[in-house]
């Protein structure tokens, strides 16, 4: 504001027009002087994201949204609608460069990271058009968050911050599929949000056939990495763990996966693998992913199996933004 010739408290006035009533546009801003909001129209662009497609789940009100970006790159975020308030996933990247066997979406590869302003739009647009208050954040829409560290951490701090929309940090989880000096990294920026590794596979050898990541990192430095942040930021980890038929869920597996989790402080996630077109893995029946959690469950551990949300709709990890691409070529 100073450099535009203007009193710095509009600054405040800006942000809060941004980040907590979510405009739009310099229009919008009344309590600016039209002067100065054709200034700001002169020198600055707001470019909020635009919703192509919202998909509503009859089963459980989920909502996926698809949303373009200004380059016409688009990503998808969901949200889902608790008991204990309104959860929102984004996506970190246009597509992943991570190349999980089981995911949707980095069978594109990877297109560019998301600016911190296209990760915080996602949740401000999903707050607009829903008109519901967003309270927990979870990064786990495509891409790989450690993978586009700076914009995340940003992200971060614009979204928790207290002049913004102060989404509580203990309510935002990031998810990362292991990128070691990263959640070393994250460990020591004084953050209290929650960690969730991607861990799929308790053997080295086992977690390599399903992640790539795996070749870089072995299946030693992602724990130690992982108790490392546990230490710095006294938050429990979450592991997540696709459950894919006859590929990880044996006896052997699961005592494999107790071993990892019965000394940590830490809450596992399973979440039955969602078929995607494109590869072969089938879904544990009901029944046996009981049977393998409460297998875990009687060694001790804290074990959920994660509830299937808007199964109905294009639920699944990058199927929206994939069958948009397909569309697009026809
Ligand atoms: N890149 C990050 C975050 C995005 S994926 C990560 O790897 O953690 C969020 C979670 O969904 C990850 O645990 C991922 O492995 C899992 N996932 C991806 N595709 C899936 C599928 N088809 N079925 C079940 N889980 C899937």
């Amino acid at each position: 504001m100073e450099i535009l010739g203007e009193k710095k408290f509009r600054s405040r006035q800006i942000y809060e027009w941004l980040h907590v009533k979510l405009a739009d546009s310099f229009e919008e801003m009344t309590n600016l002087s039209k002067p100065l909001r054709e200034k700001l129209e002169e020198h600055y662009l707001i470019w909020p994201l635009e919703m192509l497609e919202r998909q509503e789940s009859k089963l459980d009100g989920t909502n996926k949204f698809l949303f373009r970006l200004q380059d016409d790159n688009v990503v998808e975020s969901v949200l889902m609608k608790y008991k204990h308030g309104n959860s929102v996933c984004i996506s970190s990247q246009v597509g992943c460069r991570m190349g999980c066997k089981f995911c949707a979406s980095t069978i594109g590869g990877l297109e560019r990271n998301l600016s911190p302003s296209e990760m915080v739009g996602q949740i401000y647009q999903i707050q607009k058009i829903s008109g519901e208050r967003v309270s927990n954040v979870v990064v786990m829409g495509t891409g790989e968050p450690m993978d586009n560290y700076d914009n995340f951490l940003t992200f971060i701090r614009i979204l928790t911050d207290e002049h913004g929309l102060h989404i509580s940090q203990r309510n935002v989880t990031v998810s990362t599929c292991g990128i070691v000096p990263k959640i070393k990294e994250l460990a020591k920026e004084n953050l209290q949000i929650t960690l969730a590794l991607s861990l799929h596979g308790a053997t080295q050898s086992k977690r390599q056939s399903l992640m790539p990541v795996a070749n870089k990192y072995d299946l030693s430095e992602v724990l130690e990495a992982c108790d490392i942040y546990f230490r710095e930021t006294g938050r429990r980890i979450t592991f997540e763990y696709s459950l894919v038929a006859g590929v990880n869920d044996t006896d052997e597996d699961a005592k494999e996966l107790t071993a990892v989790c019965k000394s940590r402080n830490c809450h596992l996630n399973l979440i039955p693998v969602n078929p995607i077109k494109e590869r072969d893995f089938v879904q544990p029946s009901r029944q046996s992913a009981e049977k393998f959690k409460n297998k875990l469950e009687k060694s001790g551990i804290n074990v959920t199996i994660r509830r299937e949300m808007g199964s109905d709709i294009d639920g699944a990890c990058g199927q929206l933004r994939r069958k948009h691409a397909e569309k697009a070529e026809g």
